[in-house]
């Protein structure tokens, strides 16, 4: 689960890290108020989605004017005109995709002056199965293209959860980082604190680009924060789960989420239902490997009730980009003939415009093949995995 940048601000400024004082701004009329109540003599405005690269984005509408996401105003009038022209446009990042996504929150923060500009993110490594520090001088800019280009001004370690944060890590990123006297002792506080919040938060991924170092103070800010958790520990985070802006998600995968399915929205045309996260993989596989793909990973779970799975099937269905599906179940725990209970019930209620393979196997297979035969419904039975996915990519690629 992803935060806005300023929400990420609030939480990491309440672990005692430097940010700057800003205000959310959600209707263009509280843009002028909200600037006021910042010092200046600099504003920066900053469009609030969940996608990065704002800065050097675009916006599709030409009234938001030709600058990008982030604009720097140097009066509360003009900090004011700058939200009212990016509320509700549309604006597209490297990290959007071409649809971009709709800026319905504004922050207006006190501007920075800026004498470095450098990088720092916390991460799980999935590797070490621990969490990494990962910083470089190279701040501000497309952390992609440095790793991509310059990969030794990258460098990154990870922290032994038995001993836990300790100094040495801190100065180990303060070295990296080229920062010198009191910098060092300000930079080993400040990795403290973004750890514990990490941890403590059950964060997934914390980015701070850039983190600058202050012209004239030489201290250090977090002028960016990008903060993502772990969806399987939101319970716990009660807080975190306060913040979530479902405006941001996919409309089809916060449905699914009601229903408590494992669906994740793709972009290829082969709608996928199945049971189990394996098999949900090894489908969108073998997809793929007859030369389509799939348009989602769909894992039914193997509790599934005839009610889930006529949910799964509409929302599959209601993917325009779905020209075909394939219904692939190994009931173990899950019975086949619920599975074909819930498609036949899904067609019967929403249609069924595009073909339809199903493969069962497993618990009560007999049964629900029966079930789908006797159905009347225009499904391609298929005998295994290969000749299922085989038989949807020709329905549809023909
Ligand atoms: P992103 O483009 O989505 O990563 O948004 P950022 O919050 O990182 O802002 C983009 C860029 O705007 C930063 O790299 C800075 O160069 C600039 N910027 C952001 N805040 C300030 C500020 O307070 N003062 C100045 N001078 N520049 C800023
Ligand atoms: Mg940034």
């Amino acid at each position: 689960m992803n935060i806005h940048e300023y929400q990420a601000k609030a939480l990491l400024r309440s672990y005692g890290a430097p940010v700057s004082d800003g205000r959310a701004v959600l209707k263009a009329e509280d843009a002028k108020t909200a600037a006021g109540e910042l010092d200046g003599p600099l504003w920066v405005v900053k469009s609030q989605i969940h996608a990065g690269g704002r800065g050097k984005g675009k916006f599709v509408e030409p009234e938001a004017g030709e600058k990008g996401g982030v604009r720097l105003a140097f009066s509360v009038e003009e900090a004011a005109e700058m939200a009212k022209q990016m509320l509700g446009k549309t604006l597209v990042t490297h990290q959007t995709g071409p649809a971009g996504k709709q800026v319905n929150r504004i922050y207006i923060e006190d501007g920075s002056d800026i004498e470095r500009e450098l990088y720092l993110a916390l991460l799980i490594d999935r590797q070490t199965s621990r969490v990494s520090f990962v910083c470089s001088t190279e701040g501000g800019m497309d952390i992609e293209e440095v790793a991509a280009s310059t990969p030794e001004k990258i460098l990154s370690f990870s922290v032994d959860p038995a001993t836990g944060y300790q100094p040495y890590h801190g100065r180990r990123v303060a070295f990296a980082l080229g920062l010198e006297g009191p910098q060092v002792k300000e930079c080993v506080k400040l990795m403290g604190i973004l750890y514990k919040a990490f941890i403590e938060k059950d964060m997934e991924q914390l980015e701070i680009n850039p983190l600058i170092v202050l012209e004239g103070s030489g201290n250090l800010k977090l002028l960016d924060a990008k903060v993502g958790f772990d969806g399987n520990a939101i319970y716990r985070q009660p807080d975190i789960a306060e913040l979530r802006d479902t405006t941001e998600e996919d409309p089809k995968e916060l449905e699914a989420s009601k229903f408590d399915l494992n669906y994740i929205a793709l972009d290829g045309e082969i709608g996928c239902m199945v049971n189990g996260a394996g098999l949900a993989m090894a489908t969108m596989d073998i997809i793929k490997l007859y030369g389509a793909e799939p348009a989602n990973f769909l894992d039914v779970g193997g509790g599934a009730t005839k009610e889930k799975v006529t949910e799964a099937f509409k929302i599959i269905t209601s993917d325009p980009n779905v020209k075909g599906i394939l219904v692939n179940i190994f009931g173990g725990i899950m019975r086949c003939d619920v599975i074909a209970e819930g498609v036949v019930a899904a067609v019967k209620e929403v249609g069924l415009q595009v073909p339809l393979v199903v493969r069962l196997e497993g618990t009560n297979v007999e049964k629900g093949k029966e079930i789908i035969n006797t159905s009347g419904l225009n499904v391609i039975a298929a005998d295994n995995l290969s000749d299922g996915a085989e038989k949807i990519v020709k329905a549809v690629k023909g």
